[in-house]
């Protein structure tokens, strides 16, 4: 398959600067992110395209290769499972472009505000209702065996809820008193002198910060902000097939807001554990098998593990090293679909290597026979 050129896919000329490949970048990210394209197979070629092609511009090294040599500068990494690109033995593929955009971008407001991970929910009006609490992310790493069930989980950890003490008032007695700053409207004007002259500015108040009322009487046990820290249990279902970089937003089990106001969401980014036996190429995954001489050349059953179970695998009389069988359906489920990927498995011919002396005079007796 041909290949574009690095700068095309992102669609900036050879002399983009840093930032503009970055801005580039992101904005096919956004567009092309499997998440907001479930099941768009074209749309995740492009997502993949396009992080490759980034992660290899956004490194003045591997960009400076890149102008050099071109793909080829890349080209043997996966021959020695390293290299310039260090891709790996797979290529780079969507797992690869989720893992690196997640590097890349996994804190960036911009994509948490694109994706809906708070941001602007946490914003509101003066006057209003007490502001919502800030999200809360925690990272879960998963075996590929609990990705293809589904697993719930339970998770602990430190959140910050409302003060047992005052019922997050924040205030002894439950009183509040209007802010003198703001005089209750929780904005401030401030005369501001710019290039058209003086200018009036307004700005959420500092002294209530917008809430229009302030603390009468602190409480000790949360010094009048109305929270605490404590342990939380949460219990969240995982849905089958999921992979690094999807998140599960669990509504309200975030923050809480400070004066009574509602908890933001909690985020849990998925990762990988990597699997001893298994690699994963999206929905399919691949194993490798080693094979005798005689299995290959006679051909065998072989008992070849899988997520669920033990299943058997004929391999034909003449079978050559690198050969590839597709089990159907033996691989990872689909997020939210009825579908499921394949488990690829390749086998390596392996030369014996001590030969006794009865197998070294088979061995000369099949090469006098032209084997
Ligand atoms: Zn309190
Ligand atoms: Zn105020």
């Amino acid at each position: 398959m041909a290949k574009s050129d690095y700068y095309e896919i992102l669609g900036v000329s050879r002399d983009a600067s840093e930032d503009e490949i970055k801005k580039a970048y992101r904005k096919l990210a956004v567009k092309y992110h499997p998440d907001k394209n479930p099941g768009d197979k074209e749309a995740e070629e492009k997502f993949r395209d396009a992080t490759q092609a980034y992660e290899i511009l956004k490194d003045p090294q591997k960009r400076q290769q890149y102008d050099q040599f071109g793909h080829a500068a890349f080209e043997g990494a996966a021959a020695g499972g390293g290299g310039f690109g260090g891709f790996g033995a797979g290529g780079f593929d969507i797992s690869d472009a989720l893992r690196a955009f997640m590097n890349d971008f996994g804190g960036d407001s911009i994509f948490g505000d694109l994706f809906g991970w708070g941001g602007s929910r946490g914003r509101r009006g003066a006057g209003g209702g007490a502001a919502r609490g800030k999200d809360l992310q925690i990272r879960l790493s998963l075996s590929l065996e609990e990705i293809a069930t589904g697993v719930k989980k339970t998770l602990k950890l430190k959140r910050m809820d409302h003060c047992s003490v005052c019922k997050g008032t924040g205030s002894k007695s439950g009183k509040r008193n209007v802010c003198q700053t703001c005089q209750g409207s929780g904005r401030v004007r401030q005369v501001a002198n710019s290039f058209f002259g003086q200018v009036i500015q307004e700005s959420v108040c500092p002294s209530c910060r917008g809430e229009g009322y302030v603390v009468a009487d602190k409480c000790n046990a949360c010094t009048g902000t109305g929270l605490q820290k404590v342990d939380s249990t949460i219990e969240v279902d995982i849905p089958a097939g999921v992979s690094e970089g999807n998140y599960i937003n669990v509504p309200g089990k975030g923050n809480a807001g400070p004066n009574k106001g509602p908890s933001g969401d909690l985020i849990v980014l998925i990762s990988e554990k990597p699997h001893e036996f298994f690699k994963r190429h999206g929905a399919d995954l691949t194993c490798d098998i080693d094979l005798s001489f005689s299995d290959a050349a006679l051909g065998v059953s072989k008992t070849i593990p899988t997520l669920d179970g033990k299943v058997n695998l004929k391999i034909p009389s003449g079978t050559q090293s690198e050969k590839t069988f597709r089990l159907r359906s033996k691989g990872l489920p689909v997020v939210n679909r009825r579908e499921q990927g394949d488990l690829l498995v390749r086998v390596h011919v392996r030369t014996p290597e001590k030969l006794n002396r009865a197998a070294k005079k088979m061995f000369e007796e099949l090469k006098e026979m032209g084997y």
